[in-house]
């Protein structure tokens, strides 16, 4: 790779990296105020805990943070809306 191909991917790299950055302490932030982003998730898999069987269901997951059930996508909408 040419030298300004390795540069532009490491300004992509450090952009990623400061977005990413951001999301998380934009994250912590909510969570500070109790507003939870549901970043810890357990979701349906055969071999999940004996614990999540029957509460959890193909498509759906449960947020190890606040407890919240939900489908993936409402979880992903809401966490979408709260980190904009
Ligand atoms: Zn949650």
């Amino acid at each position: 790779m040419d030298e300004d191909g390795y540069s532009m991917e490491r300004e992509q790299a450090d952009f990623d990296q400061a977005e990413l950055t951001r999301l998380g302490e934009r994250a912590a932030a909510l969570r500070r105020r109790g507003v939870c982003v549901h970043g810890w998730r357990q979701g349906f898999t055969e071999h999940m805990p004996e614990e999540y069987r029957g509460r959890i269901l193909p498509g759906y997951a449960l947020c190890l943070h606040c407890g919240k059930i939900d489908t993936v996508a409402a979880l992903d909408a809401e966490r979408d809306s709260l980190l904009g």
